[in-house]
């Protein structure tokens, strides 16, 4: 996010983890705006998809095509939400319009109307003005909003997996040959989306083992 885009587009502060901040919505009361149309903004990470296939008792596989897709971005393939129908509705949208995964709803869902700055080796928060149609928004702190168990092992896992993505993009410009391609990215998803976790194993524990060698296999720094 660049400075002066996002002095056009919030408050102008920046708010970290135990900060006050108007973001709260109390409930939505039956709008879902913010759940339409989002197929381009809401990438899954590897966290989001284990903890919706954990709620869902579904696969990656199961949930591929179905509620998320793959999306292509620099030749990087990410899962993202599926949206249906001609208002694009999220497919994990319910009949009554609320979040059929609300307590497993993905990290730039908590978010919203909050978006993330990242600043150096870490992120801290904006409020994304005029985002939410609701009138006034009340004052809530930015970690209970957020709502998310293992705050501090959750952000690792965010800012270890921006660096990587960033870090592939940039090795991938270099990379033209299709089949090569192919191969990188189904070496991601395999990797990274398809952890099979035993029995009282914790995903953190099992996603840092496998980055640095996928970095290795990937030849990224
Ligand atoms: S746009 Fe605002 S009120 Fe509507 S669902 Fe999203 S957060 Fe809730
Ligand atoms: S996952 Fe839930 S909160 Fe996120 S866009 Fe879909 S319905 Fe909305």
């Amino acid at each position: 996010m660049e400075r002066g885009t996002l002095e056009q587009i919030s408050d102008g502060k920046i708010y970290d983890i135990n900060d006050m901040v108007e973001a709260g919505t109390g409930g939505c009361n039956g709008c879902s705006a913010c759940c339409h149309s989002v197929g381009d903004l809401v990438i899954l990470t590897p966290f989001d998809v284990h903890t919706i296939s954990t709620h869902q008792g579904q696969s990656f596989d199961e949930l591929l095509d179905v509620s998320i897709e793959l999306r292509e971005k620099n030749k990087i393939f990410l899962p993202h939400l599926k949206m249906q129908g001609d208002k694009e509705r999220c497919s994990f949208l319910n009949e009554e319009g609320r979040c059929s995964i609300h307590p497993a709803r993905p990290n730039i869902c908590r978010l919203f109307p909050l978006g993330r700055i990242y600043e150096k080796d870490s992120f801290k928060y904006f409020l994304q003005l005029g985002s939410c149609p609701k009138p006034k928004l009340s004052k809530v702190q930015v970690r209970e909003w957020i709502d998310i168990t293992d705050y501090d092992q959750n952000k690792a896992l965010i800012l270890a997996w921006h660096g990587f993505i960033k870090a592939l993009t940039f090795r991938l410009k270099f990379v033209r040959d299709e089949q090569e391609l192919g191969q990188i990215n189904a070496y991601l998803l395999d990797t990274f989306y398809r952890i099979p976790l035993e029995e009282q194993q914790d995903f953190y524990t099992v996603f840092f083992k496998h980055l640095p060698e996928a970095k290795n296999h990937l030849g990224i720094i």
